[in-house]
């Protein structure tokens, strides 16, 4: 078992391998189950007494592959207990549905994932759950936006495609004089990068599809909570029936435990080729946390102990065809959604605008995003420089 007082890299390896699942096996190995049987009466008692303690009693509730996982990421976050769902998306519908109801308000940040901000419109909308949006960086004055019937305050940070970094200490400390109940999309910081009880989050929510899988070959998603809040989440799950595979799980538990050593590569990657970009003549700024010309800066130096491979650059101007030339014909950056695997991505995004209600954005220059892998950066710099000649050869045309 780890111990919140060792060092980060230790915990990575240790969290969650408590020999009562493990049984010695260094991973714990897959137990595929719906039916468990049991001895006699009494052992069922037992069994169903500790259904929610990660006592064995029917494949829904999880099995010893699921328990080790779950106490991995509840230790790594920094909560009680974590609930796992068969992607990010079902996480946060999940961490959302377990404490609204009807007539409640929430307040979502203006920078979310666009399937949260869909969920909510075409989803929450439908039951009587209306959302104002927010800007990342509002700060204080989130004050002004709790109602009497806000029930959530939903953050994620850094904020998806533009790359804000929230107040989260602050936002959290307002939401809880007013019985809010805070809510962080984390996967950006994994659950290595930040502490985000520590800030004021009642629940941290990751898509595990993302690092903690790390192969690009699983969905996942997980929610944690802290102690008040463990209870609710965990039955709301179980009872709209959400479960993942084992054989799932125990792929992303083999992904956690090189979470350190890739993030650090990703980072460092990531890092060489954002300064290079910087110093390119077509680039507008970066908008990646550890940059000075992201958005909300302060508050990545403060709160993170470090970044990955995602960010995205803004260029000075540009066009659809130029920036579709730039994207195009790209030797080892491919064009996909998602990241946190161990290849490069690249997307050109428009219609930011479109995705705003609360904030502004000027889409007349075009925003890039890169997840950087683990490739060697010197290619990857080469594959940049033909893109930018491809593009600059539009632009004069
Ligand atoms: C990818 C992603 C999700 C959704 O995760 P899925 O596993 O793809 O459903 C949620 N939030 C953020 C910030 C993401 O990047």
């Amino acid at each position: 078992m780890s111990d919140k007082n060792h060092k980060r890299d230790t915990r990575i390896v240790s969290a969650g391998r408590d020999s009562k699942w493990t049984k010695g096996v260094i991973n714990p190995p897959v137990f595929r189950a719906s039916t468990i049987v049991f001895d006699t009466m009494d052992q069922m008692r037992q069994a169903s007494a500790g259904k929610a303690d990660g006592e064995m009693f029917y494949g829904r509730r999880g099995t010893p592959t699921h328990f080790a996982f779950q106490s991995a990421i509840a230790e790594l976050e920094g909560g009680v207990g974590t609930a796992l769902y068969p992607s990010g998306a079902a996480a946060i519908s999940g961490a959302l549905l377990s404490f609204l109801k009807s007539g409640d308000h929430l307040l979502m940040v203006d920078s979310v994932y666009e399937p949260t901000r869909d969920l909510c419109e075409q989803v929450l909308a439908g039951f009587g759950v209306e959302t104002t949006y927010y800007d990342p960086l509002i700060g204080e004055g989130i004050r002004e936006l709790i109602r009497p019937n806000t029930r959530v305050l939903f953050l994620e940070s850094p904020g998806s495609i533009t790359m804000e970094v929230q107040d989260v200490p602050t936002l959290c400390r307002i939401a809880h004089e007013h019985d809010l109940i805070t809510m962080l999309d984390n996967t950006w910081a994994s659950p290595i990068n930040c502490r985000p009880f520590e800030m004021g989050v009642d629940i941290s929510i990751q898509a595990a599809t993302k690092y903690i899988v790390g192969h690009s070959d699983v969905m996942m998603g997980t929610a944690t909570a802290n102690e008040k809040h463990w209870r609710q989440l965990q039955e709301h799950s179980y009872l709209m029936g959400q479960c993942t595979s084992p054989d799932d799980v125990f792929l992303a538990a083999r992904g956690l435990r090189t979470l350190g050593v890739r993030l650090a590569q990703h980072e460092k990657n990531a890092l060489t080729i954002a300064h290079w970009l910087a110093s390119r003549p077509e680039v507008d700024h970066i908008r990646h946390p550890a940059f000075e010309t992201c958005p909300g800066h302060e508050f990545f130096k403060r709160d993170f102990s470090g970044s990955n491979g995602l960010f995205s650059f803004v260029l000075k101007q540009g066009n659809l065809k130029a920036t579709t030339a730039f994207v195009e014909q790209m030797a080892h950056f491919k064009m996909g959604f998602s990241w946190g695997g161990y290849e490069s991505l690249i997307l050109s995004v428009n219609g930011i605008d479109k995705i705003r209600s609360a904030t502004d954005w000027d889409s007349s220059k075009p925003l890039i995003r890169l997840h950087i892998g683990l490739e060697d950066p010197e290619d990857l710099i080469a594959d940049l420089e033909a893109g930018f000649e491809r593009f600059n050869a539009v632009m004069q045309a």
